[in-house]
């Protein structure tokens, strides 16, 4: 039977509820590397509930540090509009600070892994996350259009560095097929723990909707789908079975949602009123400037300007997908490796490439 904490909390005092996940799941961090991984999807402010709220963060590397762990390091990936911003991110956010001298740009290396060819034969998944003895995810309470509740499974899509993110909504093609999609990637690592930022949630038309509730919790787990299963319940979703990704992340052995195989700890009491998104999504994958959006981010390619760069190699050397080789005194791009994860625009010393 899994576990799941709920534990009411404000940003002021969460780490009582932290430090109570940590007794509740314990984990072997001594020694060991350690990645921390909060929800990072764009540029945003810790009031607008977008992303994990800092005090989250810091409440989790501050356990960490007092727990004689080998390494921490904090770091994500942004999603599709911000993809690349990932120092920019956590700094407006209030996160870098929160990471206490242990964020990393996770983007800036990675390791081809095989996938459902379904979806894509191989995906680039950041060499943090698979060199970590431990991860624990930082998701946040949030609903989102394409799958009603976006926890502990979503929060991992955040694995995968650059565009992939966009490419993988473009070849999922549809919300069921997402939903799918989602739980393949979230099995590439499953999280080792999971301790969710519920303080102050967000309803409505998620992922970044303006929204929010105060709710008062910190919830924890280390079943995905336990705790997913009870943040939709939290929503007022009587029968989480019906979400797509919980249905298939059962299906794969990942976890139950049914209330009798989860023990809780803590009261479940639902939101009142709570609003969700439509159910399944269709409306918001169907909608054209959505679908445009989505292709113009998948669509972007380096180009180095060849009256700036000095062919000093730095990009060549240093791309994670390796996707970029001299062609006479110029770095080319490989399009079929490119992952845009603008590593290369960002460490240019020359500011001569460009995403076009
Ligand atoms: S070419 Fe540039 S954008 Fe593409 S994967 Fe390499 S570093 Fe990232
Ligand atoms: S890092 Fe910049 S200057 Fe150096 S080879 Fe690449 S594009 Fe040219």
């Amino acid at each position: 039977m899994s576990k799941v904490m709920i534990h009411p909390a404000s940003y002021e005092n969460c780490q009582k509820a932290v430090d109570r996940a940590f007794d509740l799941f314990p984990l072997e961090v001594e020694g060991k590397k350690v990645l921390v991984k909060p929800n990072v999807l764009r540029l945003a402010q810790p009031g607008e509930a977008i992303l994990t709220h800092p005090a989250v963060l810091k409440a989790v590397v501050t356990k960490l540090m007092s727990m004689n762990t080998g390494q921490i390091i904090v770091g994500d990936n942004p999603g599709v509009f911000t993809y690349g911003a990932n120092e920019a991110a956590f700094e407006k956010s209030g996160l870098m600070e929160a990471a206490q001298g242990h964020y990393q740009n996770i983007g800036a290396e990675s390791r081809e892994v095989p996938f459902n060819p379904e979806f894509k034969e191989r995906l680039s998944v950041s060499r943090a996350v698979l060199d970590a003895d431990v991860v624990i995810s930082l998701p946040k309470f949030k609903t989102h259009g394409l799958t009603v509740v976006t926890g502990a499974i979503k929060n991992s899509f955040g694995i995968l560095p650059g565009a992939q993110k966009a490419q993988l909504h473009k070849l999922a093609g549809n919300p069921a097929r997402f939903n799918e999609m989602l739980v393949d990637v979230f099995r590439l690592r499953v999280p080792d723990l999971f301790i969710v930022d519920a303080v102050v949630g967000m309803e409505g038309n998620g992922p970044a909707s303006p929204d929010l509730r105060d709710i008062g919790l910190v919830l924890a787990s280390d079943n995905a789908v336990a705790l997913d299963a009870t943040m939709a319940r939290l929503m007022g979703v009587a029968d989480p079975g019906q979400l797509r990704f919980l249905a298939k992340a059962r299906e794969a052995g990942l976890g139950e949602f049914s209330q009798e195989a989860i023990e809780l700890i803590g009261e479940l009491i639902p939101i009142a009123d709570f609003k969700l998104p439509p159910m399944g999504g269709e409306a918001i994958a169907r909608a054209p400037k959505i679908q445009e959006f989505i292709e113009s981010r998948t669509l972007l390619r380096p180009q180095a300007d060849p009256d700036k760069c000095t062919s000093c190699g730095a990009c060549v050397d240093q791309c994670p997908a390796e996707a970029l080789a001299f062609d006479e005194e110029l770095p080319r791009v490989d399009p079929e490796k490119c992952i845009v994860c603008f590593c290369c625009q960002e460490m240019c010393p020359e500011k001569a490439m460009q995403l076009l």
